[in-house]
């Protein structure tokens, strides 16, 4: 089955260095080195912006914008590898529970233009109030906030998606 428009791309990193495989990411471009796993029509990667520890994100490989926008077995291949994703965090944050989320369009705070499953490492008290999870998820990576707390470092995101990398192996 084809990936449709999908391909990585090599893009150069400065002029004077080397070329790195790249994707898209809605209307950012990613480097390889911070997704951790690829399936067939899937790719997960790590957060640059993760409201709790492990927080991140599955995404189909044809950047399609909305959930409505997926064929069936893109669908399938991403819940999958959600599902996937869900057993290597839970173990690697020691997570006895899990937050998923699809924000699905402007309306429902969707900021990425490619489909995206949020997933999140979930433990007692980590919020006083379970649910300020979806207040949060709404608030963490907008431009008003980023003073507070800047993206992290391209280094701290790859060690993590290292780390998640080995229990795909
Ligand atoms: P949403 O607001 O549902 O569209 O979520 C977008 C998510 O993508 C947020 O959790 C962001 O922190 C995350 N994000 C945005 N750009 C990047 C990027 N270049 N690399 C990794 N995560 C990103």
């Amino acid at each position: 089955m084809s990936n449709g428009s999908f391909v990585w791309e090599d893009q150069p990193r400065h002029p004077h260095q080397s070329a790195m495989a790249t994707l898209r990411f809605g209307q950012h471009v990613v480097s390889a080195t911070v997704v951790f796993l690829r399936s067939e029509l899937s790719f997960a990667i790590v957060n640059r912006k993760p409201v709790l520890p492990g927080h991140v994100l599955v995404c189909p490989l044809r950047p399609a914008e909305r959930l409505c926008d997926l064929r069936p077995d893109e669908v399938s291949d991403l819940f999958v590898t959600a599902q996937r994703v869900a057993g290597a965090i839970g173990k690697h944050y020691g997570a006895p529970s899990l937050t998923l989320a699809v924000q699905d369009g402007p309306e429902a705070g969707q900021t990425v233009q490619h489909v995206h499953v949020h997933l999140l490492p979930r433990h007692a008290g980590d919020f006083s109030r379970n649910d300020d999870v979806y207040t949060e998820l709404q608030h963490h990576d907008r431009v008003e906030s980023e003073e507070e707390a800047p993206f992290r470092s391209l280094p701290d995101m790859e060690r993590e998606a290292a780390e998640l990398r080995t229990y795909f192996t």
